[in-house]
């Protein structure tokens, strides 16, 4: 079954509480429709948690794993330290009770760093490009805007932090749920 927006938000606003002493900064989670190969995706700016929601209806048992793990790399940001996997991140994976990153996750493992670091996505039709750079000025979508910048049709600039692959069958055999 799928939790509704609301409730991952609470779901987040209790882990927050419980393994964060409240200091991960508020993020719109949202499921994307469009993930056919993600389980999930984190951006800082705006700070924004996306997940398949194929993914998580067909493994429910993977959101809090999925979930708390992206919240550690939010945790990190915000306290200015590098959020990426690194010493600090795998201590508090512990704490929490979480083992590897690579086998823990419900299988979904964290995919290699891209060289894509930005998504400019169009709210009306939900189209998606990825850039290496930021764009300098604003760009209007060019499916809903015809030729010319249309200010009504902004892509809104996503800087990725990390995207979940779903994981391959084989390893969805191995599915862990510690507790
Ligand atoms: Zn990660
Ligand atoms: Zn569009």
């Amino acid at each position: 079954m799928l939790l509704d927006p609301s409730e991952l938000q609470l779901l987040f606003a209790q882990y927050n509480n419980e393994w964060f002493g409240g200091e991960v900064p508020a993020h719109r989670i949202a499921y994307n429709a469009r993930f056919a190969n993600l389980a999930g995706r984190i951006t800082y700016k705006p700070p924004l948690i996306e997940l398949s929601p194929k993914h998580f209806s067909e493994h429910p048992e993977a959101l809090r794993e999925t979930l708390l793990h992206e919240m550690i790399h939010a945790w990190l940001f915000a306290r200015g330290q590098n959020p990426g996997h690194t010493a600090a991140f795998k201590k508090k994976m512990r704490e929490l009770g979480l083992s590897s990153i690579y086998h823990d996750l419900g299988s979904a493992v964290p995919r290699r760093e891209s060289a894509k670091r930005f998504i400019l996505r169009c709210e009306r039709c939900t189209m998606e490009l990825l850039r290496k750079r930021k764009p300098p000025a604003p760009i209007s979508c060019g499916r809903c805007s015809g030729r010319r910048y249309d200010p009504r049709y902004p892509l809104r600039v996503l800087e990725v932090v990390e995207v979940r692959d779903v994981p391959a069958p084989a390893k969805a055999a191995h599915v862990v749920t510690r507790r």
